[in-house]
């Protein structure tokens, strides 16, 4: 009889250390994604759907809600810290230890112990979330298998330090072009200048006043700032363009749509000869008043906080699966080459989920 390469009876720390011995850097990650199956496929009370090197598992119980526990398997580039080490003072040192084996570990270990829980489960394990957006895993999943995404709520086992982080915000970037005429700077009258066009672009982001929403308990704040301005021809050119870069971080209480309009609406006085979305992603609601994640929080404890960066959450929020982060490991060291985890935490994460899905 084979071996089976991951074994679903290690506790979940030592599971963590296995993963990442099992090095799974991004676009790399098939020999990982088949380990996760064939261990998976042992396990009578769950239906396995494979997609790529996308690995999603689910129970099919009749339960009246069904909850999605989702992680990716890849990592970024190892720096000399594989395979992992554990230490004197349970913290458990490598690649990924963080962002996050420990959270892959806590889901399959999900799986393996908890073969009647009280919502119906689907585990999503994916990869490429590491690299650039078109090839994330979960978003091939999304668009080709919407419904092996379908819930009610979903968790995200991304280092959040084993707190709740509610949805996200969206980011947009836009170009704003001036427009003037060149000419030879000793005779500036003779043109018009792009760059001091740009002075009122710069006056409304210095004097714009950011909101600070609070939605379903949590304060988010916003933000609409200059990221880059470029302009100029020579030294003794009058400029006839200038672009400023602008990002806007915004609240998930707009959709895409009032986002994009809002900041067309704060540069409309200002003299814009183009304008160009550059980059847009959209926010996602924590969601945190459906029954399901209330149950969820009460189960987990502390307050949820909001995520003001943008994540795969956003990814569930727009198959509208309400979705949060709630992850053993910890951002802070994520990607680095000291990266690591404490064993506590990883124990902790598995407890309180258990305690969510079998109260
Ligand atoms: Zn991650």
């Amino acid at each position: 009889m084979a071996e089976t390469p991951l074994d679903l009876s290690l506790d979940a720390p030592a599971l963590t250390a296995r993963l990442v011995d099992f090095p799974s850097v991004s676009g790399d990650e098939k020999a990982l994604a088949d380990a996760i199956e064939e261990a998976l496929r042992a396990l009578p009370h769950l239906t396995v759907d494979r997609y790529g090197n996308n690995v999603v598992a689910r129970t099919h119980l009749g339960r009246a809600e069904r909850v999605v526990l989702a992680g990716h398997i890849d990592t970024v580039p190892i720096a000399d810290n594989v395979p992992s080490r554990l230490d004197d003072n349970g913290v458990l040192w490598g690649c990924g230890t963080s962002d996050m084996k420990s959270g892959v570990a806590v889901q399959l270990r999900i799986a393996a112990t908890v073969p009647a829980p009280n919502r119906d489960l689907t585990f999503v394990f994916y990869d490429n979330e590491e690299v650039a957006a078109h090839l994330n895993g979960l978003g091939h999943v999304a668009d080709a298998h919407p419904d092996w995404l379908a819930g009610d709520f979903a968790v995200l086992l991304e280092p959040s330090d084993a707190q709740v982080e509610g949805g996200c915000q969206g980011t947009l970037r836009v170009l704003l072009r001036t427009a003037g005429e060149r000419a030879h700077s000793a005779r500036g009258w003779m043109g018009s200048n792009a760059i001091h066009s740009a002075a009122p672009i710069l006056a409304r982001l210095a004097s714009y006043e950011p909101r600070r929403p609070m939605i379903d308990g949590l304060e988010y704040h916003e933000g609409l700032n200059a990221v880059a301005i470029e302009g100029g021809v020579a030294g003794n050119v009058i400029p006839d363009v200038c672009t400023v870069t602008v990002n806007f971080r915004y609240a998930p209480d707009r959709t895409e749509q009032e986002a994009l309009a809002h900041v067309r609406e704060v540069f409309a006085d200002c003299d814009i000869a183009e304008f160009v979305v550059d980059d847009h992603s959209g926010a996602a609601l924590p969601g945190l008043s459906h029954p399901a994640a209330a149950a969820f929080m009460a189960a987990v404890g502390g307050t949820a906080r909001p995520k003001f960066g943008w994540t795969d959450v956003s990814r569930f929020s727009a198959l509208g699966v309400p979705a949060v982060n709630y992850g053993p490991g910890d951002a802070l060291v994520a990607h680095k080459r000291d990266e690591h985890v404490a064993v506590e935490r990883i124990t902790h994460c598995e407890e309180r989920l258990r305690a969510w899905l079998t109260a």
